[in-house]
């Protein structure tokens, strides 16, 4: 040291005039045109002759795609932290992670105080930006359920509501000269960022030198701090590999608004540094930094978990308690989580590396992620390991004309939708647009077509599994087909899908109708329901939806897919089923399976916490006596939101040892979610009797008995021999566990 390893960076530092207001914009688009990482603002809130700093740095991030974003720097004292904090953590969302924050304790006090900013004193700068940090992290900090109160004399926040967390870890850099700040610099700020103007001989070597101490007391790796500089555009690409290879600096920033300059910088002088730099590495044998985690995340890392033995290939995307990345796998949609380590891996290869990893973690709960719809999965957990396959969500259409799609399991269905639809193809899947292909291609997936396509497991063709001694299997029905067999229905219990092959089916526009009916009389309504749906077209398919009672009224709301764009056909098709209780509102629109499945989607955090509580089942005939029970259990008000969406049809012409998802003779499944398990089983347990099976994506209740219910006897005995074969010593077993070695006794 002090050549700290980092990645060589350069940047631009515009003067934000507003007259041309679009000057600065200009130059902003042409600093990312000429390839430079990082554009910067200098921010002097009281210039009239100046565009607002963080207004333009919004636009620049609307304007552009891919370069970093900071005030350089921001002052501080006109800009309240805790509010700084949210708008940064919005600017960082709307922009995909660009954005940093070079803050500054501010000077000019004249004008500070006339904009009714308050003259911090000798001494006082220290303390105000050091609160600052604190109270910015923690308004990032959305894991944290804590309100927050963070600060002191200069900003004291007293319970203020955390979040939203930001897209990455925004960076804190600080542009300071003094050695207090500098001190502050090593223990809690992320990067320095001093001018090169105001530098006399020996500042940086010193300034590097009170940094890494004061990093060295406060237990953290100097390297953890990045060195910039402002640097005026007269130094030679000499001088500047001269400073990153003996002072540490790493990144470049260019002063000035002369678009001829900043081309030289960015297409002859960063070329000729980043050589330099290269070769000066490579001759001392300089070892790449690689990524620096927080001090903030180390603090909270969960025993038990061998952080610092991950490969390299994962250690890049992994998540850790305290990253700002890490809010995300807090909540799936229903249930909470606080994993100790999500595993993002981008490539099967890596996918086989965190399997490994997790077979050296057997005494810890094991997450299969794809895109945080689980119910009966828990992809989430509490101090265990996350996989999390997002990153896998590619879905390619290999051949349009016989309807072969390639799709990864982190692609949610609305995506597989929009990449489907422009082709006239559709794959059925659940209701719901956001549900990953994951979790749902290898349990059922009860969807939009399913009477008139079947099951999303029936259009399946092939699946590449990464299984728990490390292999990649391809199962289809000439490879492996015992495999494919079995993660057609129970696929959690056998691996990780990395990729799935479907024959998707020809579907041009078709209708989307939303019927509420007044469903008072609640047995009679839902026998009628269940024979209208019986006798209807098989291009009829969709649910309903019922909860507590309103008013002394039970409405029913259903939707219902006709698959035909020919209006008196639709009509024909829905009349009979619309007939069966009095209409309170109805819609039909012509539409494409795309606009549904968007329609059916938040792109908002998921939000869920605790643990959810719901109940499945699958029934042949909504008979009066499912009917009086299920009516019975809606009388308590136990469930909130009680579903029945329809099977039979083509989901029934499969055979039943077809699948691993066994119950094919079944026109309905229900289920039935309730807030409390005292109010809600006592009830269920009544249902019981009535049903033949369930759909194990519905219930969140495990153990043996449950099992039982959600595979058919002989595809039970079935799943545990090829547990024994596939994952004898259960590397896979929060999600329906089938214990290779339990008595087939439910057989
Ligand atoms: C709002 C909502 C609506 C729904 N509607 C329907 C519906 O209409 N029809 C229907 O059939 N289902 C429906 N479901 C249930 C849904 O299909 C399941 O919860 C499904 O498991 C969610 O998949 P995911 O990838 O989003 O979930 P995740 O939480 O990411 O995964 C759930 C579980 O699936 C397993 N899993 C995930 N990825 C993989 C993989 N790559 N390889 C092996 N196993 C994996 C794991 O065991 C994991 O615990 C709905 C769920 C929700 C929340």
């Amino acid at each position: 040291m002090p050549d700290y390893g980092h990645p060589i960076r350069f940047g631009s530092f515009i003067t934000p005039v507003n007259s041309p207001a679009s000057a600065p914009v200009r130059l902003a688009v042409l600093s990312e045109e000429l390839g430079l990482d990082l554009v910067t603002f200098q921010d002097h809130p009281y210039q009239p002759s100046f565009l607002d700093t963080w207004t333009l740095l919004s636009w620049v991030a609307a304007r552009t795609d891919r370069v970093q974003l900071s005030g350089n720097v921001l002052n501080l004292p006109l800009r309240q932290p805790a509010v700084l904090a949210r708008s940064a953590a919005s600017l960082d969302l709307l922009s995909g992670g660009r954005v940093n924050l070079g803050i500054g304790a501010g000077g000019f006090w004249d004008a500070i105080e006339a904009m009714g900013g308050r003259r911090l004193g000798p001494g006082q700068a220290v303390e105000a930006l050091d609160e600052a940090i604190d109270v910015l992290r923690g308004i990032w900090d959305a894991a944290e359920r804590r309100p927050l109160r963070a600060g002191g004399d200069h900003y004291r926040v007293a319970g203020a509501k955390r979040g939203p967390a930001p897209a990455h870890d925004i960076p804190v850099w600080i542009g300071a000269y003094k050695p207090r700040m500098l001190g502050l610099t090593g223990r809690k700020a992320d990067g320095w960022l001093p001018s090169l103007p105001y530098l006399k001989p020996g500042d940086l070597q010193r300034g590097n030198r009170l940094i890494d101490e004061a990093a060295g007391a406060a237990g953290r790796d100097p390297r953890e701090i990045t060195r910039l500089l402002n640097v005026t555009g007269l130094q030679s690409a000499g001088d500047l590999a001269r400073l990153a290879l003996e002072d540490g600096i790493s990144t470049f920033i260019v002063m000035g608004d002369d678009p001829g300059g900043l081309r030289h910088f960015a297409t002859e002088v960063a070329p000729a540094v980043r050589d330099q730099v290269d070769r000066g590495r490579g001759q001392r044998g300089t070892r790449p930094a690689g990524r620096r985690r927080s001090t903030m995340a180390l603090a909270r890392r969960r025993p038990g978990i061998d952080y610092d033995g991950l490969p390299a290939s994962l250690a890049a995307h992994a998540v850790e308690p305290g990253d700002a990345g890490y809010a995300r796998y807090t909540s799936s949609y229903l249930r909470g989580g606080a994993p100790g380590l999500v595993l993002r891996p981008q490539t099967t290869e890596q996918v086989r590396d965190a399997i490994a990893v997790a077979g050296r973690h057997r005494n810890l709960p094991l997450g299969i992620f794809s895109a945080g719809h689980g119910l009966s999965g828990r992809s989430l957990n509490d101090g265990g390991l996350v996989i999390d396959v997002g990153p896998l969500n590619t879905v390619e259409v290999l051949d349009a004309q016989a309807g072969t799609v390639r799709a990864g399991p982190g692609a949610r269905w609305a995506d597989v939708a929009r990449v489907l639809t422009p082709h006239g193809l559709a794959i059925t899947s659940g209701d719901y647009g956001g549900v990953g292909v994951g979790g749902l291609a290898t349990a059922g997936g009860i969807g939009w077509f399913a009477r008139e396509h079947g099951l999303t497991i029936d259009l399946l063709r092939g699946i590449d599994v990464v299984l728990a001694d490390g292999t990649v299997a391809h199962a289809s029905a000439s490879e492996n087909p015992d495999l494919f067999w079995a993660m057609r229905g129970a696929g959690a219990n056998f691996g990780v899908a990395v990729s799935f092959e479907f024959a998707a089916a020809p579907v041009g526009r078709l209708a989307f109708a939303q019927l509420v009916f007044d469903a008072s009389g609640t047995a009679g309504f839902l026998t009628r329901w269940g024979t209208a749906i019986e006798a209807a077209d098989r291009s009829v398919s969709g649910e309903i939806i019922l909860g507590g009672r309103q008013g002394g009224r039970q409405y029913a709301q259903a939707l219902l897919v006709v698959d035909s764009d020919d209006p008196d056909t639709i009509i024909e098709r829905l009349q009979p089923v619309a007939d069966i209780a009095p209409l309170l509102d109805q819609s039909v629109a012509l539409t494409s399976y795309d606009q549904i499945m968007q329609m059916m989607l938040s792109e908002a955090p998921q939000q869920g916490q605790g643990e959810p509580h719901s109940h499945s089942g699958l029934v042949r005939h909504l008979s009066p006596d499912v009917a009086a029970a299920a009516a019975a259990l809606l009388e308590t008000g136990a469930s909130y939101f009680f579903a029945i969406r329809a099977v039979g049809g083509a989901v029934s012409d499969v055979p039943s040892d077809a699948t691993a998802y066994g119950w094919r003779e079944a026109n309905f499944s229900v289920a039935a979610f309730g807030t409390r398990a005292s109010g809600l089983d006592p009830m269920w347990e009544k249902l019981v009797p009535h049903l033949e099976g369930m759909y194990l994506s519905f219930e969140t209740a495990t153990g043996p008995e449950v099992l039982a219910r959600a595979f058919p006897p002989e595809h039970l005995a079935r799943l545990r021999a090829l547990k024994r074969r596939y994952d004898p010593t259960g590397l896979f077993r929060d999600n329906f566990y089938i214990d290779p070695e339990a008595a087939d006794s439910a057989a």
